[in-house]
């Protein structure tokens, strides 16, 4: 009896470049229930975590809050490196700091600091409950809190929030479970709930709106030390070596070397020079979308690699500059070679336009999948939530589009130093998603029926399927695409807003 379709080998060896939505996987046999699949998976060669989601080192995308909710999540946020070297360690730092429930490293202001300053730290960090304390910093004692309700309505925005702070607080010792400070806070009705030492500074915060994700979360990312593991991009400049020691310092567990073609003397040099002065830090080397670049930074110490040239949401790259290559071929050839080579797992980084896209990158070999616009949009996502044309959305831009590169950026395209910088990505916006608390899981109960599905297990399984030819592949023609796309119907009703309009 024929299998019907085509397996990886033929598939990818006598098609041209293959995008995901160019193929489709043909169904298995079940025989398991979804309870029994396993998404564990190697990030890195020695780095394992429970569910194959990573999000992007983009500074729309990851900063602590991303990073931390997808550490619990099982997957892990990669921080960005378009900000100062002690903006980015600080980041780490929080994400390293987590406790569930507990802000540890709270951002705090002094008596003088005025409403203006509350409005810069909104605009960077999307927060605006500060804690003040007599002098600035989490080491003295805690006198006030200032939040939205203090000051929405103060058209002075030169006062000082020593006029302005709510002084009579509800706080809680030092010391007590995650359980009490969550019936404190539900109790009070208040938005923050300080938590101070007996000589009354404050050693951790407490928010109302994270008392949804004060759960359990029994896939979180965590090293042996119980702390959340987090990932932070560099770049190959040499004055990133002073970044790189600070990010160690920091308590860094991946680097993750941020280039749109990454095999380079740069890139190279830079691997070795982290394998050799950090030899516990896990590299992740890239952008590659060929063997052969895979087996340079291979050889230089990879200890995974990061797939994707051009096919982001937010990239101009192909268009620009003629190289790159699809992404279904590119994760195809680039996993194949380096399991075979050296057992280096890949992630399959950009281009998720749909849900459907996670289970078609593992489905080429990929152990993770990284994403920027997917979760951008996100409450976790830096930036503010504003309208447009009546839509409430976030903005979402390329790393190397002129306005990121503006900011400091453009250290992943080796033009910085050009007189005039070619954008490679475009900066726009995206619908608001939620919270990815809520988004996630969305993702990785829709990958466990995939699994379902075509029959297998775990992320393994699948990949054997891919090299022994069980699973099987099928061209998609435009008509066969459309087909598979809602059709035929005068309206409906889009399951989740946010994940079907990105995919326009
Ligand atoms: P706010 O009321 O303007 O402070 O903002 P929300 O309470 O709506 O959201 C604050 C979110 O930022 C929560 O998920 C916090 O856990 C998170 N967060 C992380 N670090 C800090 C911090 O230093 N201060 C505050 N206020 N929130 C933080
Ligand atoms: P997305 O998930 O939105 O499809 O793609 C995100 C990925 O696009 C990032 O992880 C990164 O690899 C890539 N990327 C980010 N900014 C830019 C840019 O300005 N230009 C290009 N070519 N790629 C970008």
């Amino acid at each position: 009896m024929s299998l019907n379709g085509l397996d990886a080998k033929t598939f990818f060896e006598h098609e041209g470049g293959i995008t995901y939505n160019d193929f489709i996987l043909l169904p298995g046999y079940i025989d398991f229930s979804l309870d029994e699949i396993n998404l564990e998976t190697y990030l890195t060669r020695n780095l394992k975590i429970k569910r194959p989601i990573v999000s992007s080192p983009m500074d729309t995308v990851t900063e602590s809050r991303m990073a931390i909710s997808m550490a619990m999540l099982g997957g892990i946020g990669i921080i960005h490196y378009n900000n100062s070297i002690e903006m980015q360690a600080k980041e780490v730092r929080r994400v390293k700091r987590y406790e569930n429930g507990f802000i540890t490293d709270p951002v705090v202001l002094g008596p003088d600091n005025t409403i203006h300053d509350i409005d810069v730290l909104k605009e960077t960090h999307g927060f605006s409950g500060i804690p003040i304390t007599e002098d600035g910093t989490q080491n003295s004692k805690l006198i006030g809190i200032v939040t939205k309700r203090d000051i929405d309505f103060e058209t002075d925005r030169t006062r000082k929030l020593k006029d302005v702070m709510t002084t009579q607080l509800v706080t809680a010792p030092a010391g007590i479970s995650l359980a009490e400070g969550n019936s404190i806070l539900k109790e009070s009705k208040k938005g923050k709930l300080p938590i101070i030492d007996k000589q009354g500074r404050l050693v951790s915060l407490m928010s109302r709106t994270d008392l949804v994700k004060n759960a359990d979360f029994p896939f979180s990312s965590k090293n042996k030390d119980k702390q959340l593991i987090v990932g932070a991009a560099l770049s190959t400049r040499e004055d990133d070596k002073e970044r790189l020691d600070e990010l160690v310092k920091a308590g860094v567990d991946i680097i993750v070397i941020d280039s749109s073609q990454g095999n380079s003397i740069f890139q190279i040099n830079t691997i070795r020079h982290i394998k050799k002065k950090h030899p516990h830090v896990e590299v992740v080397g890239g952008n590659v979308v060929t063997a052969k670049q895979c087996k340079s930074l291979i050889d230089a110490g990879a200890d995974a690699l990061r797939i994707g040239m051009g096919s982001g949401s937010i990239c101009i790259t192909q268009d620009t500059l003629a190289v790159g290559r699809a992404q279904g071929s590119a994760v195809y050839h680039t996993a194949k070679f380096s399991k075979e080579y050296a057992n280096v797992p890949v992630i399959a980084d950009g281009g998720i336009a749909h849900i459907g896209h996670i289970v078609k990158a593992l489905s080429l070999g990929a152990s993770t999948v990284m994403m920027g616009g997917l979760l951008a949009g996100t409450s976790e996502s830096p930036g503010e939530y504003f309208y447009e044309g009546g839509v409430r959305v976030k903005k979402y831009r390329g790393m190397a589009s002129h306005e990121a590169m503006e900011k400091g950026g453009g250290k992943r395209y080796l033009s910085s130093e050009d007189r005039i910088k070619v954008a490679q990505g475009v900066t726009g916006t995206v619908v608001d998603k939620g919270s990815v608390i809520n988004l996630v899981p969305y993702l990785i109960q829709s990958l466990l029926h995939s699994l379902q599905e075509l029959g297998y297990r775990s992320i393994q399984e699948l990949h054997s399927g891919i090299y022994e030819g069980t699973l099987r592949f099928e061209k998609r023609s435009q008509s066969a695409q459309a087909e598979g796309n809602v059709h035929s119907l005068y309206s409906f009703k889009e399951p989740h807003l946010g994940l079907l309009r990105m995919g326009r």
